[in-house]
């Protein structure tokens, strides 16, 4: 089989305008970028707030291994099997961030003969949206920092006669606005700034990937221009020596950083491999962000299409939730289905002893690590959805553990359970899936969120925690109880939760696999989220800054004698 990026490479490509006009988008209503990628005017909006919305169908997973276990993939193979059956479709997906593409996990433009493409655009740039963040959350930093500066080094009446603006106070001991960057980069986790003569005051920061950027979580959420305008004035960046918010509208940088994200909210149009829309938009990680692409492109897609697939990140215990708990909050859209993503390799590394090598035959691994599916299975069933479950295969898949898996799969309550072959055939591949989520649409769904977050914090923790985990409890270090304390003094104790956790267990701890029980998910720190309308809390050891491994992807990656990337 030809590499993921010899594929995208040589398949032929719609004109990315007639794409467009296939989605129903007026001419005046996008701009191209080169000829793969369009930007999508939000002006479209209102013109389309009467149209019906189209079904909305979420893909998820059970906890995967590191490399993923292919819910992108199966999310473009569907979208390809429903467009190859002249459905009205659009696919809704995050833009990549180049830390896992030179990480360990590679690219997010699905694989195989299921990506959208370009891929190397996609995995890449595209169009900067990014970069964007990057350079707007920096802003902030280095506001806060040169506005603590002059304040400090004039005195307080000095720099209120010099600038004419009032002074802030920052508290130098209570500066909350970290920098960010779109690398996994471990050395920048802790660092000093402000060091040498006259840039300090010298304090220590640090960086977080941008995926984890709350303006990035605030991309992903605006319902328009004006409402991201307003939702970055909330930024809380500090606090001032009398313990008052000092806000990013405060500090007078809101303006400008909404100004450098203008381009940045508008959704970039591309394509599957065989023509069909897709709309990329914002990239939360799913472990420590919430984990979906914009409410934007998905208001968009829902009015113009007739069915749009979406991916929440890692397992249902992540992306999903938060999907249903933070987002179909903010964007009023609860989806109509569910499609259950699971490999037999992931199933064998929830065996209590996993087989040394979990691609390899062994049915009696994989029988062991079922129960991992049961509890996402019922998971997503428990907030209202029926649930089609998509085996992903692989090469060294037998029949006989694939004919397992799916009459088990179904005995456990799934509406069907279907192999999905996206990878290697493409739309192909993936038709029988797309029967079944069309059979499966037919049922009516109850969706119902899993808490409420008007009853606090506290609340909401413990019933993420029992019933979103299926923990014991939830245990707040002292940290914590303080920073719950603040919160609710500053009148936020109710916004719903973003956990920050491991993806690789239903728990906090990355070492239990399967369905653990008894366990007490321990929250280290809350952090309020004014802007993005949700608190963070931390559980476990959780790094908001991923580093590289001995063997990162970027050793592969380069250009040939054409010019050409390669190795992606
Ligand atoms: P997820 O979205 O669940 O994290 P992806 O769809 O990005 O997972 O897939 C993870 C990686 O595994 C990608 O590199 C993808 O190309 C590869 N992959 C997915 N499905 C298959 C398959 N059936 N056969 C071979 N490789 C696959
Ligand atoms: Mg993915």
């Amino acid at each position: 089989m030809l590499s993921d990026i010899e594929i995208s490479r040589q398949t032929p490509r719609r004109p990315i305008a007639e794409v467009a006009q296939s989605l129903g988008l007026a001419a005046d209503e996008y701009h191209t970028v080169g000829d793969a990628k369009a930007k999508v005017q939000l002006q479209v909006l209102p013109r389309l707030a009467s149209n019906p919305c189209g079904k909305f169908i979420v893909v998820t997973a059970v906890n995967p291994t590191p490399h993923g276990e292919g819910k992108t993939v199966t999310s473009i193979g569907l979208t390809q099997a429903l467009h190859a059956l002249n459905k009205r479709v659009c696919a809704c997906l995050r833009q990549p961030s180049m830390g896992p593409v030179f990480g360990v996990k590679g690219g997010a433009a699905g694989g195989g003969y299921a990506q959208v493409v370009p891929m190397e655009e996609l995995n890449l740039h595209l169009t900067g949206d990014i970069h964007a963040v990057t350079s707007a959350h920096n802003l902030a930093a280095a506001a806060l920092d040169a506005r603590l500066h002059h304040e400090i080094r004039l005195g307080a009446e000095a720099f209120w006669q010099q600038s004419g603006l009032r002074p802030l106070n920052i508290d130098p001991e209570r500066l909350l606005w970290s920098r960010v960057m779109d690398h996994n980069d471990r050395a920048l986790r802790q660092v000093t700034v402000g060091q040498g003569r006259n840039n300090g005051p010298e304090h220590s920061s640090s960086f977080t990937i941008t995926a984890a950027s709350e303006l990035m979580a605030v991309l992903a959420l605006s319902r328009d221009l004006q409402d991201m305008r307003q939702r970055i004035g909330k930024l809380l960046l500090a606090f001032d020596k009398d313990g008052q918010p000092i806000t990013a509208e405060k500090l007078g940088v809101a303006g400008a950083m909404t100004a450098i994200m203008r381009q940045a909210i508008e959704p970039t149009l591309m394509q599957t491999l065989n023509g069909a829309p897709c709309l990329i938009h914002a990239g939360p990680f799913a472990n420590i962000a919430h984990g979906n692409s914009s409410i934007i492109a998905d208001e968009i897609a829902l009015k113009l299409a007739d069915y749009v697939v979406t991916e929440g990140g890692f397992g249902s215990d992540m992306g999903f939730e938060k999907f249903c708990n933070i987002k179909v909050r903010a964007s009023g859209h609860a989806p109509d289905c569910a499609v259950l993503v699971v490999t037999l390799r992931a199933l064998k590394s929830h065996a209590p002893k996993p087989p040394e090598d979990i691609g390899a035959v062994d049915l009696l691994a994989l029988q062991q690590g079922f129960a991992n599916l049961v509890w996402h299975l019922n998971n997503v069933r428990r907030y209202g959805l029926p649930v089609v479950v998509a085996i992903n295969r692989f090469p060294q898949d037998t029949e006989q553990e694939l004919a397992w898996l799916q009459q088990a799969a179904i005995a456990a309550g799934a509406a069907d359970c279907v192999v999905s072959e996206a990878f290697s055939h493409g739309a192909a591949g993936a038709l029988g899936l797309a029967q079944a989520v069309l059979r499966t649409l037919q049922q009516p769904a109850a969706f119902q969120p899993l808490y409420h977050p008007e009853a606090g914090l506290r609340a909401s923790l413990a019933t993420l925690a029992e019933l979103g985990y299926g923990a014991a409890g939830v245990s707040l270090s002292t940290q914590a109880q303080q920073q719950l304390l603040e919160i609710q003094q500053l009148g936020a104790d109710q916004l719903p939760v973003c956990i920050a956790k491991t993806p690789m267990s239903i728990s906090h701890d990355p070492s239990l696999k399967g369905v653990p029980h008894d366990f007490v998910i321990p929250i280290n720190e809350l952090k309020l989220n004014a802007g993005a309308g949700f608190v963070t809390a931390l559980a476990g050891n959780v790094m908001t800054m991923p580093g590289l491994g001995v063997t990162p992807g970027y050793l592969h990656i380069d250009i040939d004698a054409e010019g050409n990337i390669c190795g992606l």
